[in-house]
């Protein structure tokens, strides 16, 4: 019997070799190796590389994950490459592919690293929205394998299958969807899009090294839960591992609004292979901000506009000032002052202070 979703739990560690013995079994039971995973073949690997921090955070997909998903492809004969784009990566994607580990990952198994900034991007058109797409999702490749991160997000509880699709929008594109989709569950319908853009034919999620409370970076709580889970529908994975952490699946608006398009089936018709067991995952509260009424729109924007602000552990060093792609970060008095109105919020002040002195607020002051 083939499963829609296949659990391992288990991992005390990442072991590539018990990964890769694991993974195998795991795509077989839910239905083998997709189309175009064959001899003479490109796979591409959209692994999630959100921060260009160590894998041990729990931000980023595990590179002995996606070691390990490489050697069984390239054992099928296929050529793989693996790819992001993360929100920082204007100013450069090396620091991320090293400090993620994927770069040991590709010097190691000889895999080749994608910039989905350096590849060129094209308008794509889904449900009548329009989208710049980095080329290596559109074309190139004979099959898209999404290696996602199982972990919270403050803004849309969170992010697994689906919402990995978001890093498919090179460059800044990323922040100006977050501007234009004020509320989670209008973002939940640029997520989805992108979702059917990406086109995956397999998923994988990596919960063995996962996050709670505040996600998805450097101020969520790291635990270990020791699960991968692997489904050829995404949808169908995000609703069960959802359900299982605690959080009805119709509560996630990228499910709800992904199952409003036909894209999955009733939970209940969903064949499981193997659980997992959350003990109090914290996973963030219903954002206020989806109460704001949509006829508000660009009024909406205005009021909800926000920039991440320094605290007191702000040294002054600069680091931010030149990181921030836009100019919106000034020193004053010896504390980093970012300016709302110029602020695209890509977040790089944020991921990149040696002091974590950045805070993320919501509009009217609530972190
Ligand atoms: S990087 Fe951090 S410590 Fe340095 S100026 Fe910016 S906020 Fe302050
Ligand atoms: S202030 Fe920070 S979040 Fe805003 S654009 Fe500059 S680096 Fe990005």
């Amino acid at each position: 019997m083939n499963y829609d979703v296949v659990i391992q739990d288990g991992f005390k560690s990442y072991c590539v070799k018990k990964l890769r013995t694991a993974i195998a079994s795991m795509v077989e039971k839910s239905g083998g190796w997709p189309e175009g995973t064959s001899k003479g073949n490109r796979v591409l690997l959209k692994v999630n590389m959100l921060a260009a921090k160590h894998p041990s955070r729990a931000i980023t997909t595990h590179p002995s994950v996606v070691a390990a998903v490489v050697s069984l492809l390239q054992e099928r004969g296929c050529e793989v490459a693996i790819g992001d784009s993360p929100g920082g990566a204007v100013k450069g994607v090396e620091r991320y592919w090293k400090n993620c580990g994927f770069k040991t990952v590709a010097e190691i198994t000889g895999a080749e690293l994608v910039s989905f900034e350096g590849s060129g991007s094209e308008k794509v058109k889904m449900h009548g929205r329009e989208y710049d797409i980095a080329l290596p999702i559109l074309r190139g490749y004979d099959c898209k394998i999404n290696m996602c991160k199982f972990k919270t997000h403050m803004y849309t509880r969170l992010t697994n299958a689906l919402k990995n699709s978001f890093g498919i929008v090179p460059g800044l594109g990323k922040a100006l969807l977050h501007m234009r989709s004020p509320r989670p569950v209008d973002l939940a319908v640029n997520i989805v899009d992108l979702h059917e853009i990406a086109d995956n034919s397999l998923h994988i999620s990596d919960g063995i090294l996962c996050m709670d409370g505040r996600g998805p970076s450097t101020d969520g709580r790291r635990r270990h839960e020791g699960f991968l889970a692997i489904a050829r529908n995404g949808l169908f994975m995000d609703m069960v591992l959802s359900e299982m952490a605690g959080l009805p699946w119709n509560q996630l608006d990228s499910s709800a609004e992904a199952f409003s398009r036909g894209l999955g089936k009733p939970f209940d018709q969903i064949t499981v292979h193997g659980s997992h067991k959350f003990v109090d995952f914290d996973i963030p509260e219903r954002s206020y901000l989806n109460h704001i009424p949509r006829w508000l729109g660009s009024v909406a924007r205005m009021i909800l506009r926000t920039a991440p602000v320094s605290n007191d552990l702000c040294t002054g060093c600069r680091v931010c000032q030149k990181a921030c792609p836009v100019d919106a970060i000034q020193i004053k008095n010896g504390r980093a002052k970012m300016k709302k109105g110029t602020c695209i919020m890509c977040l790089c002040c944020h991921e990149l202070c040696p002091e974590n002195a950045v805070e993320l607020r919501l509009p009217f002051g609530r972190r």
